[in-house]
C-alpha cells in the first residue's frame, strides 16, 4: 500500500517535471509511476530537443541536430560542424524576449 502511494507520488512529480520541460507529461508520468526513481532521474536528465544546437546540412541545407551523423533528408554524412546554429528555443527567446 505504501509502495503504491510512493509510485503515484513519483508518477505525479515526474509528470510535472516533464510538463515543465515541454515533453509528454502523460508518458513520463506513467514511466515515473512504474519505475519510481529511474523515471524521475530519466526526465531530469532528458534534454528538450528544441534546446539542442543545430547546423545546416552541406548537401541540402536542411537544419540538422548537431549530434546527427547523417542528414535525415538527403543522407549526407555530417562531420562535426565548424558552424552551429542556435537552438530553436534560443531563436524563439530572441524573437520574443519577454517570454
Ligand atoms: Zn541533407
Amino acid at each position: 500500500m505504501i509502495y503504491l502511494a510512493l509510485c503515484s507520488a513519483f508518477g505525479v512529480v515526474t509528470a510535472l517535471v516533464a510538463r515543465a520541460k515541454g515533453t509528454s507529461w502523460l508518458m513520463w508520468g506513467l514511466i515515473g509511476a512504474v519505475f519510481p526513481v529511474l523515471g524521475l532521474a530519466g526526465v531530469l536528465l532528458f534534454r528538450r530537443e528544441t534546446e539542442e544546437l543545430r547546423r545546416p546540412c552541406p548537401g541540402c541545407g536542411r537544419l540538422c541536430m548537431i549530434y546527427d551523423a547523417l542528414c535525415t533528408r538527403c543522407g549526407t554524412e555530417l562531420n562535426f560542424p565548424e558552424l552551429a546554429i542556435e537552438s530553436s528555443a534560443d531563436a524563439a527567446r530572441r524573437a520574443h524576449p519577454a517570454t
